[in-house]
């Protein structure tokens, strides 16, 4: 097909103008009828495909035309017009443009309508323009008064439309930047072109037989040809997508255009069908600004949606992921820390008082920790009741100093629906960038220091180097907690209560010990937050209750009725059950129902103050005491206590420490011991762990002591021992 059109080509630039049988007919008609078969061949391999035999079948009429006009010619010096070469060559316009619909429309279904919007305003731009170009020859047959003029106005009015459909295809993405896909649009604007040229030279009687000019229409075919082989052979799907970088060149230049001509028609005559293109480029164009805008504000606020935090506001996790590499990138090295916290008992208060009440908690929780913030430092919600946040220019001492102020920040009691609610954080923290280059490993090392800071009590931890992650270690040991309930690995020891005067024994407060294959006895403190966060409180309380009545029943039945004590968690007093299963429970053994005491910890009851009053009047009319336990260590005052049902209060063991060097301390246990009796209340002091405690603690009138120094907490048969020793 090529060879056949540079012959062809070479033929009209070595001979001279006019006819010749060689060039025109020998070389010409085969140089038109190749790219018919090269496009048969294409339709035929691609099977089925419309596009491609419509495409065909206009080369092939175009083909026809030009070897029935040779072959005229060849007779006679001149041939009549409109001949009947003319139906070949206007068959071409509706078959080419029949087959470029069939290939656009499956490419239409998955346009953009930006990208439809594109086209259009591209196809309107050009049609505007062309027909001031083309306004000469468009006017000067005369309209369509005769066969001859509505044939001679045909043609530049069908290559107006082949040019602007080209115009509208150049600006869908998908299109232009195919391979193939500019080797049609080339081929149809070459061949327009070629027809153009031609009918501008006719017009004015310029037109001669035989030069190059001859050969533009067979190039433009050729093109079309080749773009339909290659889109036979698959190697272009046609593929107009949504996505693909917008290309704003076509229906800029075809807005720039239709201005043009808009202005040009101010100064010169200028067809009115020009003029009304123009305008309606002109419009299609603000409807495409205005589409275009609506789409980048929707693109900013999905933007800012998918990065905030819908509940507080807070960037979100997706945010902290893409703002904190680039902070970190462009400290290059300089120091920053990274703290994780985590509201302690925040499932507690969500489940205990509903989603909502929890919710409003972790909105004001935000907007305090926001508040400790300086402005360039970065705070995300990670989920739940997750905070990161990166403090820029902090070493370890910033950020400890940082914790403590938020820590402290959150203390303050956070009033909702008339319940005071204090939240406790844990904060874990990480050292850029000498524990951690990268977001990831800051975020892993903060997170194993966060539960060591859990663990530790101590509410904060900088993550070093012999923490190990927790991960595995905590769910390997909460599958284990989980068979220990079931294997009796867990008991209980025993630490009297003894009247602080008297040093008589009135009772037994049942701590729980795990005693772990591996580990050996494990304290309270390094599985009770496993139990708690595993779900298995409940299951422990139960195991904790079970054995502590079975032992009761022991001493009873030895002629030693002694009471128990046994502490319970948060989690138990939002079971409404609880108390009728524990009456249940000391009825079984055939106990008195003093056999039993519950301890609460105050701060367990604030989640749901009515429903753990509920709970604690349940308990209390059923003949089971309660006790408040490390009173003092939370906010309640004795004051809200008084609303409660309670019959004992301990009084926390750092109290009883330093009272014995802190004047001040010494009259806070001493009032605290008078307000409690004026209440009614039993005073146990906790932690009594010399004489001197003791004895001080009997002048303010305590009622009963607990501690080392009297009895560490040990297994039932050590404490018989112990009773036997003290009753000599
Ligand atoms: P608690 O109820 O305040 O128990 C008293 C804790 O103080 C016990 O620690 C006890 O060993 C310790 N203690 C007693 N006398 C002294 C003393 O003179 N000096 C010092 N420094 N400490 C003393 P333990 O057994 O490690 O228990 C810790 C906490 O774990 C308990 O505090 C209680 O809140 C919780 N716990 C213990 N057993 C259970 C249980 O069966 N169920 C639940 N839910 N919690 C329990
Ligand atoms: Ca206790
Ligand atoms: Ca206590």
């Amino acid at each position: 097909m090529w060879v056949l059109l540079g012959l062809y080509l070479a033929g009209l630039l070595l001979d001279s103008d006019g006819f010749s049988p060689l060039v025109n007919v020998w070389i010409g008609v085969p140089a038109a009828w190749a790219p018919a078969a090269v496009a048969w061949l294409a339709a035929y391999r691609a099977r089925d495909h419309w596009a491609l035999a419509l495409v065909a079948m206009a080369l092939s009429a175009f083909a026809a035309g030009s070897t029935y006009y040779v072959a005229a010619l060849a007779g006679a010096s001149s041939l009549p017009f409109p001949s009947p070469a003319d139906t070949g060559y206007l068959l071409f316009y509706p078959l080419a443009l029949g087959g470029l619909f069939v290939y656009l429309l499956p490419v239409r279904q998955r346009l953009a309508r930006s990208v439809l919007l594109d086209a259009v305003v591209g196809s309107l731009g050009a049609a505007s323009v062309l027909v001031v170009l083309l306004s000469p020859l468009l006017s000067a047959a005369g309209g369509f008064s005769s066969l001859a003029t509505a044939v001679a106005v045909a043609y530049p009015l069908l290559d107006l439309i082949v040019l602007a459909v080209t115009a509208g295809m150049a600006a869908v993405p998908g299109l232009a930047t195919a391979r193939t896909g500019p080797t049609l649009m080339l081929g149809l604007t070459v061949f327009a072109a070629a027809d153009v040229v031609y009918a501008s030279m006719l017009a004015t009687d310029a037109y001669v037989l035989g030069t190059p000019l001859d050969a533009g229409w067979t190039a433009g075919l050729c093109l079309i040809a080749t773009w339909a082989d290659g889109f036979a052979r698959q190697e272009e799907k046609a593929q107009g997508t949504s996505e693909g970088s917008w290309t704003p060149a076509v229906p800029m230049v075809a807005t720039a255009a239709g201005l043009g001509v808009l202005i040009v028609g101010t100064g010169i005559p200028v067809p009115e069908l020009a003029v009304g293109l123009a305008a309606a480029t002109l419009v299609s164009a603000g409807i495409r600004t205005q589409l275009a805008f609506r789409q980048l504000v929707t693109l900013a606020e999905v933007r800012r949606q998918s990065r905030t935090d819908e509940l507080t506001a807070l960037p979100n996790r997706r945010a902290l992921y893409t703002d904190a590499p680039a902070v970190l990138e462009a400290r290059q090295g300089a120091p920053c820390a990274f703290l994780l916290l985590d509201a302690d008992r925040f499932k507690e208060i969500n489940d205990s008082l509903g989603h909502d009440v929890g919710d409003r908690l972790l909105i004001q929780v935000s907007e305090r920790l926001r508040r400790c913030l300086g402005p360039d430092d970065l705070i995300a919600r990670l989920g739940g009741d997750e905070f990161a946040i990166l403090l820029l220019d902090a070493g370890e001492h910033e950020a400890l100093q940082l914790a403590d102020r938020l820590r402290a920040a959150l203390s303050e009691p956070l009033t909702l629906r008339g319940i005071a609610l204090q939240v406790g954080v844990s904060v874990g923290i990480a050292l850029f960038p000498e524990q951690g280059e990268d977001l990831k490993t800051l975020l892993r090392k903060a997170d194993t220091a966060m539960y060591r800071a859990k663990a530790s009590r101590s509410g904060r931890h900088v993550y070093a180097s012999e923490d190990h992650s927790p991960g595995e270690e905590r769910l390997r040991m909460l599958q284990e907690l989980r068979a220990a309930l079931i294997e009796d690995q867990l008991v209980l020891h025993y630490q009297p209560k003894v009247d602080a005067l008297t040093g008589e024994a009135k009772g037994v407060e049942a701590l729980v010990r795990w005693n772990h294959p591996r580990h050996g006895l494990l304290a309270p403190a390094s599985f009770l937050l496993l139990a708690e966060e595993g779900g298995l409180m409940n299951a422990l309380n139960d195991r904790v209750l079970t054995l502590a009545l079975d032992q009761a029943a022991v001493w009873h039945s030895q002629g030693r009725p002694m009471t128990v004590a046994a502490n319970l968690s948060a989690s138990s007093l939002i079971d409404a059950e609880l108390p009728d299963r524990i009456a249940a429970m000391i009825k079984e053994r055939g106990l008195a129902e003093s056999a039993l005491m519950v301890e609460i910890t105050e701060d367990f009851m604030m989640p749901d103050r009515v429903r753990a009053r509920d709970i604690l009047s349940g308990l209390q009319s059923r003949g089971i005491r309660v006790a408040i336990d490390d009173f003092g260590t939370g906010y309640s005052s004795l004051a809200y206590l008084r609303d409660l049902p309670i019959n004992e209060l301990k009084l926390d063991r750092s109290f009883v420490v330093s009272m014995t060097q802190d004047p001040r301390a010494a009259a806070l246990v001493a009032s605290t011991i008078n307000l409690a009796h004026s209440l009614g209340l039993t005073v146990v002091a906790e932690g009594v762990e010399d004489g001197g405690a003791l004895e001080q603690l009997g002048s303010y009138g305590c009622d009963q002591a607990q501690g080392f120094h009297i009895l560490r907490p040990v297994p039932a048969a050590e404490l018989d021992d112990w009773f036997t020793v003290s009753a000599l």
